[in-house]
């Protein structure tokens, strides 16, 4: 291997969603002139370019729901829909000049590590070839649709659909749609559906807690007007809103009288929404408010005792060609089956086939679930890093905040590949596992860890979130620690 020298850094950044925006942003800032995003849908905007079902909203309001580097005053709503968001997506890369380094419809499906090149190669599904010295994962958590095998689906006379996948022009309007799934996912798509559907049936295995929130509620033109007169008052605005977000992942991590509140509120919101007994018995859910990833909703409760809706907790044995039938015999005829069955969350960059340093793979790095360190570097991958990787804040901190300390990190890293100081960073297994171990145990009192089953566990059993708060968060992705790394 050649000696490093003082050169511009191929960066390929893979993913162009709310973390590959913000890294194509980041580097672009810091000067950094050869960085390709490489997207395999056909727009920007990760999970709000692939989800379009209807009555898809965003339950963190808007106006925290933004990069820091563009904000947006003038949303329509508190909790903006998805097509409103994905707008802003395609806008902020526009307005940034960003889009002639991203190159969509280009699915990357192959990155190898050549230790004596000291760079990757990234092979795309049209078998072109890529070369970087740096990679950068943006892929996304919540991107692989899960599909439950249940006997008889493939023989369905009717359309089967996902939420993640929903086509264009799909008629449910006067038909009869069963639903299954009642995460934020099922529950918004049941609210949605219920307006114009002949029938909506709702398949519900185990109940989640939905906290009652006004999700309609405009946001008044004066607001947008003042915000964007008024910058200062918006960037105040802006931080007053990550401060409360900072309060939330305090009380999902710690017992506290707040977290109790929360959940006090939650169970208030069943009670007052849902007066037959029976029903609300059905909805209770058998697990603590915050437990699992919490469904806020302003809508589903009156959505389901709709006369034309109908909630069924009976485990579903098969589709059959013409409906769903359950486990007690009762089958119930449907015309589209809608799977709001959420991800096989914690794939991330893979089935992508990687392999890094002395020909290891990732699927076999990662056969007990993924870790990483800092949410960001992974042993025996050089010069790759992740954004909004393993133990990322997923509905606590916001995202965006967290992407962008994330992408700021790894420019550090891409600096000193610039300026020749390094020609390869790769962090120390010792390091790695020491971070995954404090992480465990910072699991112990937080809410996720009291007896549910939910997405946010992967695999191999562990939490894949982050059990810390924005302080914690800022401290682990400011300046790196070198002693942690070995470089080249
Ligand atoms: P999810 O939370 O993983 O929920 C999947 C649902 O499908 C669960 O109710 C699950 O039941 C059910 N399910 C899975 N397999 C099933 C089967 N074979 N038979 C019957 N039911 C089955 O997925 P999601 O609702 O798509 O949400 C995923 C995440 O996306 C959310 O937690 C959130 O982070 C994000 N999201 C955010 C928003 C937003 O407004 N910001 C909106 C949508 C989604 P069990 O619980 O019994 O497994």
């Amino acid at each position: 291997m050649s000696p490093a020298r003082p050169r511009e850094p191929r960066v390929v950044i893979i993913g162009a969603g709310v973390a590959g925006i913000t890294a194509l942003h980041v580097f672009r800032e810091q000067g950094f002139t050869d960085v390709t995003v490489l997207e395999k849908g056909s727009d920007v905007g990760g999970v709000w370019h692939w989800n379009r079902y209807p009555g898809l909203t965003c339950d963190v309001p808007s106006q925290l729901y933004q990069f820091g580097f563009a904000p947006k005053p003038d949303w329509s709503h508190v909790w903006a829909d998805g097509r409103q968001i994905q707008r802003y997506h395609r806008r902020v890369v526009d307005d940034l000049g960003l889009d002639r380094f991203i190159r969509t419809s280009t699915e990357v499906v192959a990155a190898r590590w050549y230790e004596e090149d000291a760079a990757w190669e990234l092979t795309t599904a049209c078998d072109e070839t890529l070369h970087a010295d740096a990679v950068v994962f943006a892929t996304g958590v919540l991107h692989h649709p899960s599909v439950p095998s249940i006997p008889g689906l493939e023989d369905f006379d009717g359309e089967v659909v996902h939420t993640a996948r929903w086509p264009d022009g799909l008629a449910t309007a006067g038909r009869r749609v069963a639903v299954l799934g009642t995460g934020s996912t099922g529950v918004q798509v049941v609210s949605a559906l219920v307006r114009d559907a002949a029938s909506v049936t709702h398949y519900v295995r185990s109940p989640q807690w939905i906290l009652w929130a006004p999700m309609g509620v405009r946001q008044l033109v004066v607001v947008g007007s003042v915000l964007r007169r008024f910058p200062t008052a918006h960037r105040a605005l802006y931080a007053a809103l990550q401060w409360g977000s900072g309060i939330l992942a305090d009380i999902t991590t710690r017992p506290s009288w707040r977290r109790r509140a929360v959940q006090a509120y939650a169970r208030l919101s069943l009670r007052l929404q849902v007066r037959d007994p029976d029903l609300r018995a059905q909805l209770t859910p058998a697990d603590e408010p915050l437990c699992k990833r919490q469904v806020v909703s302003g809508t589903y409760y009156r959505a389901i005792q709709q006369d034309h809706a109908e909630l069924v907790t009976a485990p579903i044995a098969e589709v059959t060609p013409g409906g769903i039938r359950t486990a007690d015999g009762v089958e119930r005829p449907a015309d589209v089956i809608v799977l709001a069955t959420g991800f096989q969350a914690h794939n991330y960059m893979l089935p992508m086939e990687i392999v890094g340093r002395d020909g290891r793979t990732l699927d076999d790095e990662w056969r007990h679930g993924p870790r990483a360190y800092r949410m960001t570097a992974i042993p025996g991958f050089p010069n790759a890093f992740t954004v909004l990787g393993p133990n990322s804040p997923t509905g606590s901190i916001s995202l965006q905040h967290t992407a962008e300390l994330t992408a700021r990190y790894i420019a550090h890293w891409l600096g000193l590949l610039r300026d020749g100081r390094i020609s390869s960073v790769e962090v120390t297994e010792e390091a790695t596992s020491d971070f995954n171990a404090e992480v465990a145990d910072a699991m112990g009192p937080t809410v996720w860890n009291t007896g549910c089953n939910s997405w946010y566990f992967h695999s191999g059993g562990a939490i894949d979130l982050f059990p810390f708060d924005r302080a914690r968060l800022a401290e682990l992705l400011a300046e790196p620690d070198r002693s942690h790394f070995r470089v080249r």
